[in-house]
């Protein structure tokens, strides 16, 4: 589409937001080259979990590494028999899965391969905006030009610009992969969110409540993750483990063996949707796609880039077009109104959730996943229309116990501005 030596399309990044808009714009027969600061087949640094109706739904289910159907929650205070603990436990009746990290690098980076994308080590430091291409230099002085650059460079994008005015709400974890004295979850199964809290003192009740989110993975070895929703200011990494520790103690459980130890991640759940008018596109976690509830992004990188590949080449097709006509086109398709407005929704959410106590907390989940399957289920992964979503969330506030509606009916914060943001999508 343009001159031999210069792409269509720059990605910058290859994690897998940029891997999966590469691949995607491969398939729109663009020409395509990625400039990442690491190599494409470096090691991702986290685990990615997804649900298996998502991955059956978009034909991936091959490229996961676990699937588990006993699939559960435990939203009580915890202060009962351990016999009894079964008993007690909200089963989700839907399959969850982890991805293998390689099997699905490897998806994305044969689809660039089949398609000759030419691949780029280095950082890119700074960008010229020209009328029909741009130029990215990098701190190593090598400049490449293409007619759009996207930038996928994660959480704290490079040139993506985004209005900075919210206290970022971040998610904050410790995990550990081992082996036990006693299996710390039930053969074969996953746990979502473990919220008992009988290891805990009254005054420790009253701080930021936690999680455990835990599953079986065979042959011996257990996934734990001690897990915060998104806070701001974030909980630390000691006080995640300490809670970890307090909670394998109160149950009896002692690590044997320690294979892994996730070293406090951070994933910033709130970020504001970009600018749609600026020159440059960005996607995955520069473009705030992130799922605000669960944190997720990959089933959306895996639904959402085919869609906005498509846009950029049909932009594309019109040779007149500039860089800022051709961005605005991808980000209009990334970002339509019907998604900011769900994005408003979810992020009045995380608000409430982020001034509820455990207790409110422990009940608004109860009465959360007490909704039909497919509401709940739809909700978490982003694929409710935005009626079918007010619905949900109406129903789910009709049913809750009377703590949790007073707390959804105080508006505090930024919540009005969100409901505002709901009603009349911006930017
Ligand atoms: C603890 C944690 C758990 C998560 N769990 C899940 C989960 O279970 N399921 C799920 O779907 N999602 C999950 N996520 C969210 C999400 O999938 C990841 O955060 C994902 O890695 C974000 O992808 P990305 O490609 O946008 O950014 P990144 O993975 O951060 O990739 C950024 C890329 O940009 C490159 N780069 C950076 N700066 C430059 C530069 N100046 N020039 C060139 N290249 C540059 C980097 O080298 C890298 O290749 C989790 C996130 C965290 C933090």
């Amino acid at each position: 589409m343009t001159s031999k030596a210069s792409p269509d399309v720059l990605v910058l990044g290859a994690g897998p937001g940029g891997l999966a808009i590469a691949a995607a714009l491969s398939e729109e027969n663009l020409k395509v080259e990625v400039l990442s600061a690491n190599d494409r087949r470096d090691p991702w640094p986290y685990t990615y979990g997804i649900w298996g109706e998502e991955v059956d739904d978009l034909g991936l289910d091959h490229l996961l590494e676990h699937r588990w159907c006993n699939t559960v929650s435990y939203f009580g205070d915890g202060s009962i028999e351990p016999k009894d603990i079964a008993n007690q436990a909200t089963k989700h009746g839907r399959d969850y899965g982890l991805f293998d990290k390689k099997k699905l690098q490897q998806h994305w980076l044969k689809q660039c391969d089949n398609a000759h994308v030419l691949w780029h080590r280095g950082c890119a430091s700074s960008i010229s905006i020209e009328q029909k291409t741009s130029t990215i230099t990098t701190t190593e002085g090598q400049k490449i030009k293409a007619r759009l650059i996207i930038d996928a460079t994660g959480y704290e994008p490079i040139f993506i610009k985004s209005e900075k005015s919210r206290p970022v709400a971040v998610q904050t974890c410790y995990g550990i992969v081992g082996r036990f004295n006693l299996p710390p979850v039930e053969e074969g199964q996953f746990v979502l969110m473990d919220y008992r809290c009988d290891h805990l003192s009254l005054k420790e009740r009253k701080e930021p409540p936690t999680f455990l989110y835990a599953m079986d993975m065979g042959d011996g070895r257990f996934f734990l993750e001690e897990t915060s929703l998104g806070l701001a200011p974030p909980l630390t990494l000691e006080t995640l483990k300490s809670r970890l520790n307090q909670r394998l103690n109160h149950r009896g459980l002692e690590i044997t063996s320690l294979e892994y130890e996730e070293l406090g991640l951070f994933l910033p759940m709130n970020k504001q949707i970009p600018y749609l008018n600026q020159p440059v596109l960005g996607f995955g976690g520069s473009a705030a796609m992130v799922h605000p509830a669960s944190g997720y992004l990959v089933g959306g990188l895996l639904r959402r880039a085919p869609i906005t590949a498509k846009a950029i080449a049909k932009a594309m097709h019109n040779k007149e077009a500039n860089s800022l006509q051709i961005s605005s086109a991808g980000w209009a398709a990334l970002w339509p109104a019907e998604l900011r407005r769900k994005q408003a929704l979810y992020q009045f959410g995380l608000e409430k959730l982020m001034r509820f106590e455990e207790q409110q907390l422990r009940d608004f989940f109860t009465s959360f996943f007490s909704l039909p399957n497919s509401q709940w289920y739809g909700f978490l992964t982003n694929t409710l229309s935005v009626r079918e979503l007010v619905k949900a969330m109406v129903t789910m506030f009709i049913n809750a116990p009377w703590n949790v509606r007073w707390g959804l009916m105080q508006m505090e914060g930024r919540e009005l501005s969100l409901l505002w943001e709901f009603l009349k999508p911006i930017r």
